[in-house]
């Protein structure tokens, strides 16, 4: 199934996109204004669909929203592909980047604020020149987090993927790299493009697809989630120690090479760019950045 969350006729809905996601299809979600979130927590406990809830639509009448908005913050991995972790050896994460190529133990784990999320093709506002000037883009796989747990082993995890969605973490690489900690980096206002749909864990092996990111329609990055350092059974064994997982929760696994901090100068976004974030089985998502 692919799992959506739009606006039509001023009001929220959730729902179900067509295989070929040309068609939308309503059902009876309680608040929708948490777009698909509900419907992700009753199916992840083994409710049925319910039922349809209005007319099918054509996609080109709706405005997709994020597929779900988050209860917490987002989990990300950070560095979790070995090409990605090359390209910032030659950056202020160079020490970082040398210490974990001796010791690939623990994955790095930070988080983004649930009001980062925006839809698939809305608006990322960059803050303003005197907040940061190097923002960047990092097109990554999600996981959806389906049937919560704790202390989830490796050999289960994928047993608790609900689906999986597109994110962009879109980043302030001065802001992040300034206070140590990369929350406030990673936070901003409109950081966090997600969507289109939720393509459920029947329909997609997120262990095998490929991530890709274009910026002004030039390929950036290209990268199989098979080369990930930390694969998603080892992300959810190694955020779920310790800590409750709820459905609805979600992973962002990392990013492949391409992103604009590892060229040499950098390539930062401006006002005006478009990047594009695409995974094979689930499709992809285009964002405009905009100063206020
Ligand atoms: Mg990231």
């Amino acid at each position: 199934m692919r799992i959506a969350s739009w606006s039509w006729g001023g009001r929220p809905h959730a729902g179900l996109l067509s295989p070929d996601g040309r068609e939308a299809t309503p059902l009876a979600v309680a608040n929708p204004d948490r777009g698909a979130f509900e419907l992700v927590r009753a199916l992840a406990h083994g409710e049925p669909l319910p039922p349809e809830a209005g007319p099918r639509l054509p996609v080109e009448a709706i405005t997709l929203r994020a597929p779900l908005k988050p209860r917490r913050n987002l989990f990300c991995i950070g560095r979790n592909y070995r090409a990605h972790a090359e390209e910032l050896a030659g950056t202020v994460f160079r020490d970082a980047v040398a210490q974990s190529r001796e010791r690939e133990l623990w994955p790095i784990v930070f988080s983004k604020v649930p009001e980062t999320v925006i839809g698939p093709f809305d608006v990322v506002r960059l803050p303003g020149r005197a907040i940061t000037e190097q923002i960047d883009y990092e097109c990554e796989l999600a996981v959806v987090i389906g049937r919560g747990g704790k202390n989830i082993p490796r050999s289960r995890a994928l047993g608790h993927v609900f689906g999986y969605t597109i994110v962009n973490d879109v980043s302030a690489r001065d802001v992040q790299t300034r206070h140590q900690q990369w929350h406030l980096g990673k936070s901003f206002d409109t950081f966090c493009p997600m969507g289109p749909c939720i393509v459920t864990a029947d329909e997609l092996d997120g262990t095998a697809t490929r991530v890709r990111g274009y910026v002004n329609g030039e390929l950036r990055q290209d990268g199989l989630t098979k080369d990930m350092i930390f694969d998603i059974p080892a992300q959810i064994e190694a955020i779920s120690r310790g800590i409750t997982l709820y459905p609805g929760d979600i992973i962002a696994t990392g990013t492949p090479s391409g992103v604009g901090m590892g060229f040499s100068p950098p390539k930062w976004l401006q006002h005006g760019d478009v990047v594009r974030a695409e995974v094979d089985g689930i499709g992809a998502i285009e964002n405009h950045f905009e100063e206020r």
